[in-house]
Formats: C-alpha cells, sequence, structure tokens
C-alpha cells in the first residue's frame, strides 16, 4: 500500500528578481513499512521536499498524495490537520519542552487528539516504555542524555500512531555510540511495521535504511534498494 505518491512535483521560489528552482521534479513512491533515507548535498532540496512530505509546506506544481488524501490543493488548516494526524516528525534539536517531564512531552499530541488525562498518560507511558525509557518518565530534559532526549522526542511523533515516522537528521546532535543506538530503535520501529523516512547527511547512518534516495539540483539522482543494510544489533 503506498503511503507516499509525489508526482513531478517542484518547488519554486521567487525572491526579487531571482527565480529558485528547489525541487524541478520529483517522483517518488513510498509504500507502507518502508524504511528510506535521502541524501543529497547542501542546497539539494532535501528539507524543501522533506517539508512537503511533512505538509509544513505545499509544492508549486504536480501532485502530492498522502495515505490517500490528495494534499497537494490544500488549505493550511487542512494541512494542519492532516499533519498532525499522518505525520511524527523527529528533528536533529530533539526540540522538547523544557519544563516539561519526559512523560508530559510525550502526552502532548493526545491533547489535540481528544483523549482524557488518563488516558494520555498510560499511552505515553506505554510509549515511552517502547523507546525504553519509561524508567526516566519524570525527568526534565535537562536532565537526560542527548540518546534519551532523541528518544523522549520518538516516543512523542509516535504517540499518536502516524502513518510516517519522519526524521530530520535525527542523529546530527548525537555522538557515534548514541547514534547508533538510535538507529537500533528506529530498526525495532521497522521491524514492528512503521515507515520511516529520514534526512541525513551521513553515509554510515543511511546505509541502516533500507533505502536510498539520492537528490541532486532539486531531482532524483538515484533510488536504489539497499540490498545490505546495516545490522545495528
Ligand atoms: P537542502 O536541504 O538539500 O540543503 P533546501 O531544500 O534547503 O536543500 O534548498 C534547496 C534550494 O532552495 C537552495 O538553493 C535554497 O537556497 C533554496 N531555498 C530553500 N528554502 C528557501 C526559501 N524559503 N526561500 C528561498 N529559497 C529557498
Ligand atoms: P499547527 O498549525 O497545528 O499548530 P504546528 O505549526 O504546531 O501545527 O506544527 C505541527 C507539526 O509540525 C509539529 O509536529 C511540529 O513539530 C512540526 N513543525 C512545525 N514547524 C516546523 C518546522 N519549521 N520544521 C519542521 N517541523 C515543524
Amino acid at each position: 500500500m503506498k503511503i507516499i505518491e509525489t508526482t513531478n512535483i517542484s518547488k519554486r521560489y521567487i525572491m526579487g528578481s531571482e527565480i529558485i528552482d528547489a525541487l524541478k521534479s520529483v517522483t517518488i513512491s513510498v509504500n507502507k513499512g518502508e524504511y528510506v533515507a535521502f541524501m543529497g548535498p547542501s542546497g539539494s532540496g532535501k528539507s524543501t521536499l522533506m517539508n512537503i512530505i511533512g505538509c509544513l509546506d505545499s509544492p508549486t506544481g504536480g501532485r502530492y498524495v498522502l495515505n490517500n488524501h490528495d494534499v497537494s490543493s490544500m488549505s493550511e488548516n487542512e494541512l494542519a490537520e492532516i499533519r498532525n494526524k499522518e505525520i511524527g516528525f523527529v528533528f536533529q534539536t530533539f526540540n522538547l519542552l523544557p519544563r516539561q517531564s519526559a512523560l508530559e512531552n510525550v502526552a502532548l499530541p493526545l491533547i489535540y487528539a481528544g483523549y482524557t488525562k488518563s488516558q494520555r498518560t498510560e499511552k505515553a507511558m506505554m510509549t515511552l516504555k517502547n523507546v525504553g525509557l519509561d524508567n526516566r518518565a519524570h525527568h526534565k530534559p535537562n536532565e537526560l542524555s542527548g540518546g534519551q532526549r532523541q528518544r523522549v522526542a520518538i516516543a512523542r511523533a509516535l504517540v499518536n500512531d502516524p502513518s510516517i515516522l519522519l526524521a530530520d537528521e535525527p542523529t546530527g546532535n548525537l555522538d557515534t555510540k548514541t547514534s547508533y543506538e538510535i538507529m537500533e530503535l528506529f530498526d525495532q520501529l521497522y521491524s514492528k511495521g512503521n515507515t520511516i523516512v529520514m534526512v541525513t547527511h551521513e553515509e554510515d547512518i543511511a546505509k541502516y535504511s533500507h533505502r536510498i534516495i539520492r537528490l541532486r539540483d532539486g531531482l532524483v539522482e538515484s533510488d536504489e534498494v539497499n540490498p545490505t543494510p546495516t545490522n545495528p544489533r
């Protein structure tokens, strides 16, 4: 089943007299349960494509269908609704609320989803357990290591059961050993059927994924199955 289907999507920025075609024509299809890495040099269009896939921005041309919703022509409000339902974001900088505990950070997206307080606590605790952090539930972000913070962020991304886990440089702020631990977690999530799309500069990190899509100058340069994904165990 297709989760992501872009057809000839383009993105043009106009800055004064300058025209920048950040994406020229990108056609990609990702099935449910795939684990894909996007790579490419700086300026190749990775962030632009991620923002479109994550429904943070709309393409200028072409069509984007996300889990059977045609999102290419949606309004800002419709996009926000689809985004909250379908996408779990993970960032390089974790983006946790500093005054809230790990549990409260993870429970946050459930407030908008309309769960009661006890349902939120139960669901957030279960998700923290799934990332191996239930023993740190009541710690604040500054009482956690970088790897633990990223686990909290991953739990927050997953708590609403999104159709895609969208990770932008998820190991960008982590040391090598911790990065591999996060890749081990991604591998477990993949084994459980989660769809994972990540952007990374690091070849070593991309090699954990099962498919590598390379962008260059706003175009797909290559899109290949990784026949030998790195085994983190
Ligand atoms: P990457 O993530 O691979 O570094 P980006 O998607 O950030 O690439 O950028 C692709 C191109 O689009 C670059 O030339 C960049 O300068 C341009 N660009 C990105 N965002 C904007 C914006 N908001 N306004 C104008 N130009 C932009
Ligand atoms: P809403 O419009 O529903 O308030 P938000 O702007 O809070 O939505 O963002 C919804 C989701 O998009 C959140 O998961 C948030 O972390 C993510 N997000 C918001 N801004 C950015 C950004 N600039 N880059 C990447 N993700 C973002």
